[in-house]
């Protein structure tokens, strides 16, 4: 009866929230994401990863907006960021890398003067690299929405900091610090309680 168990533990927590609303819990908000490619994607990765991304923060009332870098020149919006992919954002051929230590940071986002700045960039190789090293068998044929997952989340994370302008990471969620290939292509990866409170009462 787990799956019962676990049902009910959900219903409890909407029937709490209810019970004591709070502004902040309803607030919602639009980000526009712009989206960079400097290399090839694959339609499929891509689109996962939208739908990814879009899932993890709907839970904190953000909507996203997705953009390419020629739509968002022709249209004039206030909240803004941008994402750099870099590389090859599609399942890559052979690994990439002999040894998982040298495969170095999946992204970043910038920070200037101890600000956080809206612009990340995702290094899709290493994704690629690290997503790879983790798949087995069946994985293969659904490689390009495990990608999509993965940078999905790789995204989700730096928003996280563009968002709230914090540099410093939770303990658990999709902004830890660092992520396993399973945390990136395996189940679903949340917002931490913390990092939900700090994206809905963001000014
Ligand atoms: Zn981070």
């Amino acid at each position: 009866m787990r799956n019962a168990r676990v049902g009910w533990f959900a219903a409890l927590m909407v029937a709490a929230l209810v019970a004591i609303p709070s502004p902040a819990a309803t607030k919602s908000s639009d980000l526009t994401v712009v989206l960079d490619f400097k290399g090839p994607h694959s339609a499929k990765s891509v689109d996962a990863m939208k739908q990814e991304t879009q899932g993890i923060l709907k839970s904190a009332g953000v909507h996203l907006d997705f953009k390419s870098r020629e739509e968002a020149a022709s249209t004039s919006v206030a909240d803004l960021v941008f994402v750099r992919f870099n590389g090859a954002c599609e399942l890559p051929p052979a690994p990439l890398y002999d040894e998982l230590g040298e495969i170095g940071p999946l992204a970043s986002t910038y920070e200037t003067d101890g600000q956080v700045q809206p612009f990340s960039e995702v290094s899709c190789d290493r994704v690629g690299a690290f997503v790879r090293s983790g798949m087995h068998g069946g994985d293969f044929k659904m490689g390009d929405l495990l990608i999509g997952k993965a940078l999905g989340r790789v995204v989700a994370h730096e928003l996280v900091h563009m968002l709230t302008g914090q540099a410093k990471h939770s303990h658990q969620g999709v902004f830890e610090p660092a992520l396993t290939v399973q945390q990136l292509i395996a189940g679903e990866l949340p917002l931490s309680p913390g990092d939900l409170e700090r994206l809905r009462s963001r000014p």
